[in-house]
């Protein structure tokens, strides 16, 4: 693997955190978006973002200093990849701007840069084709909080070069990932391609009056000696991208209709959208399910 410089394109909500730790973990870091103004409020995020490194981590001043020397910005696309060994797609999930991305990206990388998209529910498959270089295209997946939840799934398409996926393997463990390497292109990859149908279970149970969120739980808490049963996981992930997924799959399972319509009146109008809004299954920050005696009675 002899990356040295990465650009990440898109500095939202993912592509904000990957770059900063990959520039946390020595490589020099091209920041790219749409424009200076969107830019800037980046720079401003790495901020408030390094303080968290600091906390969860116990990085030190020069660490982070380090960090931020390896950080630049730019707004035009043929600056941002010209010396790209690397670059990481985080733009918004959404068919039409990655196509138009990558139609644009094919015309100004050069030939050396290989292209990992950091997409959580579609396929590199679908895009392969239009980067113009299938081989060196790959799925390289992080999670939210990618400095505490240090996990990435690397998964190709058929076509994609086997040296191209190993270097992407570890490049994941020289920033400090936990890397999982996925053999065959899988929807929805290995976590959501379990926890979705966990999660779906779990909500069927409480749609249908089986029994209580708490309950429910409980049960999985107790018998694996898990810290979160389903319900504490539906308000980390926000009751809105639930509701989301559920709308997503409604044509395919005729249980997502009731679900919907119990989620909008119990927890979207209400504004009980989870951990974050304060409420949602539980109350927080101090949920039942992380007191000792939960699991007592
Ligand atoms: P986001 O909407 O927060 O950020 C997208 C960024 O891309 C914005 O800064 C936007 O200005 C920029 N952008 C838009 N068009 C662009 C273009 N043509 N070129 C460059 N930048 C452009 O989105 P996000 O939540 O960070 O998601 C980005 C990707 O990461 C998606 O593919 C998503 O599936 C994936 N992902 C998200 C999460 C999550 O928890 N949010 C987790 C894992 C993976």
């Amino acid at each position: 693997m002899n990356f040295k410089n990465v650009t990440v394109a898109g500095s939202g909500v993912l592509g904000y955190q990957i770059a900063f730790q990959t520039a946390f973990h020595g490589f020099k870091v091209t920041v790219y978006d749409i424009n200076d103004e969107i830019l800037n409020k980046a720079k401003a995020k790495f901020f408030e973002l390094s303080e968290c490194y600091k906390r969860d981590l116990n990085a030190t001043q020069e660490q982070l200093d380090n960090a931020f020397n390896n950080l630049s910005y730019q707004s035009n696309l043929v600056e941002a990849v010209k010396d790209a060994d690397l670059l990481i797609e985080a733009v918004p999930e959404d068919v039409s701007i990655k196509t138009d991305f990558y139609e644009k990206l094919k015309q100004v990388a050069p030939a050396k840069t290989v292209f990992a998209t950091n997409t959580s529910t579609l396929l590199p498959s679908q895009f392969a084709e239009i980067t113009g270089r299938p081989e060196k295209y790959v799925a390289l997946h992080f999670a939210n909080l990618i400095w505490v939840n240090n996990m990435a799934e690397i998964m190709g398409h058929a076509g994609t070069d086997p040296q191209v996926f190993d270097d992407l393997v570890e490049f994941a463990k020289a920033i400090g990932m936990l890397a999982l390497p996925i053999y065959k292109e899988q929807p929805g990859h290995l976590l959501n391609s379990m926890l979705v149908p966990f999660l779906i279970s779990a909500t069927e149970l409480w749609v249908k009056e089986v029994s209580e969120p708490a309950t429910i739980d409980k049960a999985w808490m107790k018998s694996f000696g898990s810290p979160l049963g389903p319900f504490a996981i539906l308000d980390i992930i926000g009751i809105n991208t639930v509701y989301n997924v559920a709308k997503l799959n409604v044509d395919t399972n005729p249980n997502m209709a009731p679900l919907l319509e119990k989620l909008d009146a119990e927890f979207i109008k209400p504004g009980h959208l989870g951990m974050l809004a304060g409420k949602g299954f539980y109350s927080y920050p101090n949920p039942t399910y992380a007191s000792e005696d939960f699991l007592k009675s």
